[in-house]
């Protein structure tokens, strides 16, 4: 509530003295690190998926998107129309762990396409993006076209098998409007991965090209992936070797 003064009008705001020179002080100190003051906001629209902080009682990474040695073995079944990468990216959560909406938007599709068995749903944020969330527990309770707030809850998690023990997970991507350039959510929501990464049983695993080893090796660097596209890591030397052929 607004305190509103004798004469009807509110309060005019005051800033302690000292205020207005301490966030000058903070913004310079960011304009010296080289951050300008709306890049986090402005390169990151999205939040996260969970309310709840994460953490091992919690939710944490499971697999990133990308170039993952489970892709790479997959790159010819199960990951194949995705150019062989993970096109999302995997937080481990129990079965019922309420999800939000990483932005503002509307929603597109309940249980539509993109699979991510038992139960799937996409919201449209009309800055270009999609965002699809996949291995939920329940069809969400939610009509196509509905608005939905950044941080509402929209969904639960749940298991791609269905039995809330062999692998729980939420199932992340972020899409363009066509829904066929598919992008790393790490790139546009904005938390501290290489901080989250810590959290996780074992670290990430990415699959190598000997030809090129730094590349795609970390969670912040990993390409965009066009459904249908050729496989991005069929690699003359990669390590570890294998999969199927
Ligand atoms: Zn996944």
């Amino acid at each position: 509530m607004t305190p509103i003064d004798a004469g009807g009008r509110p309060p005019r705001r005051t800033r302690p003295p000292g205020a207005r020179r301490a966030l000058g002080a903070a913004l310079a100190v960011l304009v010296a690190a080289g951050v300008p003051a709306s890049a986090t906001t402005a390169a990151r629209p999205f939040g996260l998926p969970f309310a709840q902080p994460p953490g091992p009682g919690t939710w944490y990474v499971a697999q990133p998107y990308g170039n993952t040695v489970y892709a790479y073995f997959e790159r010819n079944t199960l990951y194949g129309a995705g150019q062989g990468l993970h096109m999302g990216l995997d937080l481990a959560a129990a079965c019922g762990t309420p999800v939000v909406a990483v932005g503002d938007g509307t929603v597109l599709s309940v249980d539509g396409r993109g699979g991510s068995p038992p139960h799937n749903l996409m919201i449209d944020h009309h800055n270009g993006m999609v965002s699809f969330y996949g291995h939920l527990r329940e069809r969400p309770a939610l009509a196509v076209g509905q608005y939905v707030r950044r941080g509402e809850p929209v969904a639960l998690s749940g298991d791609m098998y269905g039995t809330c023990q062999a692998s729980p997970h939420l199932h992340l991507e972020i899409r363009d409007r066509s829904l066929n350039r598919v992008f790393n959510p790490v790139a546009l929501i904005d938390a501290d991965w290489h901080g989250l990464l810590l959290l996780g049983a074992a670290p990430p695993a990415f699959e190598r090209d000997l030809d090129a080893p730094r590349r795609w090796q970390a969670i912040d660097d990993q390409p965009d992936i066009t459904l249908g596209g050729r496989l991005l890591n069929a690699f003359e030397h990669a390590w570890p070797a294998g999969g199927r052929p």
